[in-house]
Parts: structure tokens; C-alpha cells; sequence
């Protein structure tokens, strides 16, 4: 790659690294902002760093938001009773755009993989537990239908049962390994209607 500036092939490193880009991909990208006019690509890149400095999780839930307390979460009209857990905030951004689910939620960040190493303590769960000691009438287990998912789901329930809280799994018909984010909003309203109890 000696045929390109030593900027060029900077900002293909940069690009190669993101997830779903290959090479290809990154020079096409890296190509294209080179021919960019200056003022917009200006605010791409303060896009990037406002994102990065102001982007927090919510003290509540842990959903990526810009205040505090996320907007669900500040939302007195919301059930506070009732939380979903979802693996990432763009599970939740796929409930949130049905319009019909009126609960809180707690977004995990992950989901419990012993093939990657990933355990209890790697993702919001500790978090979760300590939501419980307020008043809460319902958790509904919204983890994918992947193996992780469903290991995530199980060990929860198995967390929060001797509290006596009602723990519930939405249902499946929900592609198996699908991601929640790719699931039409009719499908996603009926795993949700059609949740049962664990
Ligand atoms: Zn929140």
C-alpha cells in the first residue's frame, strides 16, 4: 500500500478497524472523505467527539443517553413497576419504536458467553439485582434467542425467583440468533404479548 500518502493509508488503518468494515471498505470510505468538502467533514468529525465526551449511561437503566437520567427513566407517565432487559440499547430503541410497551427498562450490555469468557460480573447484572429492593412488580427477560441469550435469561431468572418478583420471557417467534434490533415491530409486539411466565 506504498502507492497511497501516508495520510491515506492512516485513515484506511482507522476505518479497517471498525466492526463489518474490511479493508475494501475502508479505503472506499477513507476515498470518499478525501473528496469531501472540508466544512463537512468538519462536522463529521466533531459528530464523533461529541458523541464520545457527552455520550454516559443512564444512572437507572445504564441506556446510552445524554443526561443523567436517560428520557424513559425521567418519564413519570412510564411504569416504574415494570422492566425489560434487553441486551443493548438498540434492542430497547426497537421496543421504544413499537409505541406500546409503557415500562422502564435495564439494558445489560452484553449477555453471559463462557465461550468468550463473558460472565455475570461483565455485564449490568449486579445493577439489575440492586434495582429490585425498590418496588417493582414485574422483570420481562427480552435477552435475544441466541444460546447467550437464553443463558442470560435463565440465569437471571434464577437470581430474581426467591424474591418473589414475577419474572417473565418473551416469547419465541423470535427468530433463533436473530438480533432483537432486526425484528419487525408486529413480531417483537407479539413476543412481548405472549410473554410467559418463568
Ligand atoms: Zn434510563
Amino acid at each position: 500500500m506504498d502507492y497511497y500518502s501516508s495520510h491515506i493509508n492512516k485513515l484506511i488503518e482507522q476505518f479497517s478497524r471498525l466492526p463489518g468494515i474490511g479493508t475494501k471498505s475502508a479505503q472506499r470510505i477513507a476515498f470518499h472523505i478525501i473528496h469531501m468538502p472540508k466544512e463537512q467533514v468538519k462536522q463529521m468529525t466533531d459528530a464523533i467527539q461529541e458523541a464520545r465526551e457527552n455520550v454516559r449511561y443512564c444512572k437507572e437503566c445504564f441506556t446510552l443517553t445524554d443526561k443523567e437520567l436517560c428520557p424513559i427513566c425521567a418519564n413519570e407517565k412510564r411504569n416504574h413497576k415494570q422492566i425489560m432487559v434487553v441486551e443493548n440499547t438498540r434492542d430497547l430503541a426497537a421496543y421504544e419504536k413499537t409505541g406500546k410497551y409503557e415500562g422502564v427498562y435495564h439494558v445489560l450490555h452484553g449477555a453471559i458467553s463462557p465461550m468468550l469468557g463473558i460472565g455475570p460480573d461483565d455485564i449490568r447484572l449486579k445493577e439489575l439485582i440492586q434495582r429490585l429492593q425498590g418496588e417493582v412488580d414485574e422483570v420481562i427477560i427480552a435477552t435475544n434467542s441466541s444460546l447467550e441469550g437464553e443463558t442470560t435469561a435463565m440465569y437471571i431468572s434464577k437470581l430474581i425467583k426467591p424474591t418473589g418478583i414475577k419474572v417473565t420471557r418473551i416469547a419465541s417467534g423470535v427468530p433463533v440468533g436473530g438480533d432483537l434490533e432486526y425484528i419487525d415491530e408486529v413480531t417483537l409486539l407479539r413476543a412481548f404479548e405472549g410473554r410467559v411466565e418463568l
